[in-house]
C-alpha cells in the first residue's frame, strides 16, 4: 500500500489528490486557486468534511506548505505528516519527444522539462516550480513526472510531421495534449467492449477540446498539435485555422505577435463567436433563440463530426466513440448534435439514455447501434496515480 500525492501545479493554481494505491482510495483532494492574489482560495475535501480557507497565498511555496499541513485523514489518521507521503506524482504538460513514459524525477529529468519550456511557456515552468518546492517539503518522497504528451508519442511520423522544410522538423511536430485523459477513458472503453482488438475515438470536451484515434489501445492520431490550439473549436481557442489568416490579421489590423497570440488563445473559440466562454450559458441563449450562439454550436459540432469521419478513415473502421470532460460528460445537446446524421456509419444514439443526467460510466447508443457510444467521466488524477504506482511496482 502506498500513499501517492498527485499534484497539478498551474501558473496560479494547485490541484491535489491524495490516493492510497492500489486500492484507489482518495484520502483527500482540493484546489488552491488564484495564488499570488489577495483573494486566493483554498478548497479542501475529505470523505467527511469540506474546508474552505480564504487567505492571501503569495506564492506556490506557501500554497504547498498550507496543503502539506492539511494532509490528514481524519478517519484513519494514516497521514500524520508530510513525511508519510511515499510518492509525489506531478502532472507535467510537455514532455516533448524525450518522454514517452512516466518517469522518476532526477536532475536530468528536470533539466529536460526546463529545456522544453519554450514549447509550453505557460505550463512547464509552473510544473517545474511545483516539483522543486515539493522536493523541499516532501523530503522523503520519490518525485515522479507524468506527461500530458506521453500517450501521443505512438503517433506515426507521417501523421505527426508538418509539411514544412525538413530543417524545422526537429522541434516542430504534433505533440498532442490531454494524453492522460484520453488514455484513461480509452482503457475503460476497451474494458467495456471486451474485445481483443478495438478502434476507438475519444472526444475530450472541456475548456480545452481534443480528439484521439486509438487502435488497439495505441494512439494513432490526435487533434491538438504543436500547441494546444489546433483541431476543435474550444472555449477561448480557435482550433484549426488557415495560417494565412494570421498574416492578414497582422497586416490589416496592425496586430503584433503578442496580440495575435492573445486573440487566438484567449479571445477566440466559443467566446469570440458568442461573447461567452461557458457552454452552459451558450446553450441557454441558443435555446432562447440567440442566433450567434446557435451558429457557434453548429460550427463546433460540425467540426467534431468532421474529425469523426477522418479518424474513422484513419482507423479503417470504428467500434466506439467516447465522450468525456465537462462538456462531453454533461452536455446532452452537444452529444446529440454530434451523433446526428451519422447513421450511415452505424451510430444510433438512444435519446432517452443520452438525456439521463448521470455521473457514471454509461452506454448511450441503442442496443442495435453498430458503433457503441459511451460517456466515460475522466479522472486524470487517478490515471496519474495508477501510472505512478505501476512504475514503482516495476522497479
Ligand atoms: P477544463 O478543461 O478546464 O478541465 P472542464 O472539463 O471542467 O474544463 O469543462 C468545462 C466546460 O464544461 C465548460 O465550458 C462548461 O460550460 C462545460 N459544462 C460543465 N457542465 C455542463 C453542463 N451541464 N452542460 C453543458 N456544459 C457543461
Amino acid at each position: 500500500m502506498q500513499q501517492i500525492l498527485v499534484l497539478n501545479s498551474g501558473s496560479s493554481s494547485l490541484k491535489f489528490q491524495l490516493f492510497t494505491m492500489p486500492e484507489e482510495t482518495v484520502l483527500c483532494s482540493g484546489l488552491i486557486e488564484r495564488i499570488g492574489s489577495e483573494d486566493a482560495k483554498f478548497k479542501y475535501k475529505t470523505n467527511r468534511e469540506k474546508i474552505r480557507v480564504v487567505t492571501p497565498i503569495p506564492n506556490h511555496k506557501v500554497a504547498l506548505e498550507i496543503l502539506a499541513k492539511q494532509l490528514l485523514d481524519p478517519e484513519t489518521g494514516s497521514i500524520k505528516s508530510p513525511e508519510d507521503i511515499d510518492v509525489v506524482a506531478h502532472r507535467v504538460v510537455h514532455g516533448g519527444k524525450e518522454f514517452s513514459e512516466t518517469i522518476e524525477i532526477t536532475k536530468n529529468v528536470k533539466d529536460k522539462i526546463k529545456a522544453l519550456s519554450p514549447l509550453a511557456p505557460l505550463h512547464n515552468p509552473a510544473n517545474l516550480e511545483g516539483i522543486n518546492i515539493a522536493e523541499t517539503i516532501f523530503k522523503k518522497a520519490k518525485q515522479v513526472a507524468v506527461f500530458d504528451t506521453a500517450f501521443h508519442q505512438t503517433i506515426p511520423e507521417h501523421v505527426y510531421k508538418y509539411a514544412l522544410p525538413n530543417k524545422f522538423s526537429d522541434k516542430i511536430r504534433l505533440y498532442g495534449f490531454h494524453g492522460t485523459s484520453h488514455k484513461y477513458v480509452s482503457e475503460k472503453a476497451i474494458g467495456l467492449l471486451g474485445e481483443k482488438e478495438s478502434k476507438i475515438i475519444t472526444i475530450h470536451l472541456g475548456n480545452g477540446c481534443s480528439m484521439s484515434a486509438i487502435k488497439n489501445g495505441v494512439c494513432i492520431d490526435h487533434s491538438l498539435g504543436f500547441s494546444p490550439n489546433a483541431g476543435l473549436i474550444m472555449g477561448t481557442r480557435s482550433g484549426d485555422l488557415d495560417p494565412t489568416i494570421i498574416f492578414y490579421l497582422a497586416e490589416k489590423f496592425n496586430l503584433n505577435l503578442k496580440e495575435l497570440n492573445t486573440l487566438l488563445q484567449k479571445e477566440s473559440g466559443m467566446l469570440g463567436l458568442t461573447g461567452h466562454g461557458d457552454l452552459r450559458e451558450i446553450e441557454e441563449l441558443a435555446k432562447e433563440g440567440d442566433k450567434a450562439c446557435q451558429l457557434a454550436i453548429k460550427m463546433n459540432t460540425y467540426r467534431i463530426k468532421k474529425y469523426i469521419g477522418s479518424y474513422t478513415a484513419a482507423l479503417n473502421g470504428l467500434d466506439a466513440i467516447v465522450f468525456t470532460a465537462g462538456i462531453g460528460e454533461n452536455s446532452t445537446i452537444m452529444r446529440e448534435l454530434i451523433c446526428e446524421d451519422l447513421d450511415f456509419l452505424g451510430i444510433k444514439l438512444d435519446i432517452v439514455k443520452n438525456n439521463e443526467r448521470l455521473k457514471t460510466i454509461r452506454t448511450i447508443s441503442t442496443p442495435d447501434s453498430k458503433i457503441k457510444v459511451f460517456v466515460i467521466p475522466t479522472n486524470e488524477e487517478l490515471e496519474i496515480a495508477k501510472e505512478t504506482y505501476d512504475l514503482l511496482v516495476k522497479e
